[in-house]
């Protein structure tokens, strides 16, 4: 049944495929390899996820003097690697759902599936400036809650109008001894209730109809150059923080027209962490605008892993009894079909 494979991994079927290679996925690669199932990740291009870009992790329970965000990864990685779960350093170009099992692509291999996991996260926006992109990490963010500690008693700014962006800004109002919000229109999308919360905050400025031009720093963020949108002027805004927050994106351009999505592209389940697609489950930010956070993330990958290995026991999958409501699924595979026709 296996195809060819050009890498020569393995030919045999493997009992879940994890795409994805962040918190969410080699969580759920730790749970199934632990539950004796062969499992097989497909890292993607960038192994470790978003956190590979992030510099102390504070909030991750366990971790009381916080942890580097590769040093975490590297951890997730080699506690999947001890029971046993298979890595491929490959990028997943394509896949087939349309029938089990399942077939992942990469430019040069073919892996197979009983089960799939897609774990494929999202990408933070960014203005695609040169010196946004150098100064990532010191003093430009695309996380508030991961990065705000840094920047107490410091003036800083936030672009975007929606709700991440007043969201962002309110938090870090915490630390922060000022917070420029800076919007490219003169209303924002965000929701009213969040508007009226920024715009009654005494530590808020709010500034409209303006572009970010530069970000300014050598080795640090010393402030912005600011074009008026309706003047065409521009000014210097000296802060020492940055946080870009307009929007994520979700990595599911390989799952259009295969698996539910919302109209932004964040993936959709039926039953649990289960997708439509009976057998493809999803875990972490791929399926989740609302946390985001490595820890929920992990809990996700936890929960996808425990419902594949549910699941593949009704399909008589899985050789040894787990402790499964197997009735449970009985019935999902009802409202899945029914939902279906
Ligand atoms: P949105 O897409 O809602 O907002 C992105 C913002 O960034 C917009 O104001 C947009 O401007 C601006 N923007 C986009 N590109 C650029 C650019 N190149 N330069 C300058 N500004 C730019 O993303 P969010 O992440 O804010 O929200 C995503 C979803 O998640 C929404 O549905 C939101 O409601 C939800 N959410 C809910 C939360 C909650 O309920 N607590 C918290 C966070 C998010 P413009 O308005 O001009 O297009």
């Amino acid at each position: 049944m296996a195809e060819y494979n050009g890498t020569g991994a393995s030919q045999e079927i493997y009992d879940i495929i994890i795409i994805g290679s962040g918190p969410a996925g080699y969580t759920a690669a730790i749970y199934a390899a632990r539950a004796n199932l062969r499992t097989l990740v497909v890292q993607g291009d960038e192994i470790g996820g978003q956190l590979m870009i992030t510099s102390d992790v504070e909030n991750y329970p366990g971790f009381e003097e916080g942890i580097l965000g590769p040093d975490m990864m590297d951890k997730f990685e080699a506690q999947a690697k001890r029971f046993g779960a298979e890595m491929v350093a490959r990028n997943v170009t394509r896949v087939d759902f349309s029938a089990r099992p399942f077939k992942v692509f990469t430019d040069d291999a073919t892996y197979t599936g009983k089960a799939v996991i897609v774990a494929t996260g999202a990408s933070a926006k960014w203005l695609g400036l040169p010196n946004e992109q150098r100064l990532r990490g010191r003093g430009v963010s695309g996380c508030a809650t991961c990065d705000g500690f840094f920047f107490k008693g410091k003036e800083i700014a936030v672009i975007g109008g929606g709700d991440t962006a007043m969201e962002e800004a309110l938090f870090l109002t915490k630390y922060a001894s000022r917070v420029h919000l800076l919007h490219r229109r003169n209303s924002f999308r965000a929701s009213k209730i969040m508007q009226l919360r920024v715009r009654n905050h005494e530590k808020i400025t709010v500034h409209y109809d303006v572009t970010v031009e530069d970000v300014l720093g050598e080795n640090a963020v010393e402030g912005l150059v600011l074009r008026n949108v309706q003047t065409g002027e521009t000014e210097t805004l000296p802060v020492q923080g940055f946080f870009v927050a307009i929007g994520h994106q979700p990595n599911t351009d390989i799952f259009k027209g295969v698996l539910p999505m919302d109209t932004v592209g964040y993936l959709q389940t039926a039953q649990f962490t289960m997708t439509r697609v009976e057998g493809v489950f999803v875990a972490g930010d791929v399926a989740d605008h609302r946390y985001r956070q490595a820890v929920t993330a992990a809990g996700d990958g936890c929960r996808a892993a425990i419902d594949a290995e549910r699941w593949l026991e009704t399909q008589g999958e899985v050789s040894e009894a787990t402790t499964l409501p197997a009735e449970e699924w009985g019935v999902a595979s009802e409202i899945l079909r029914a939902k279906a026709d």
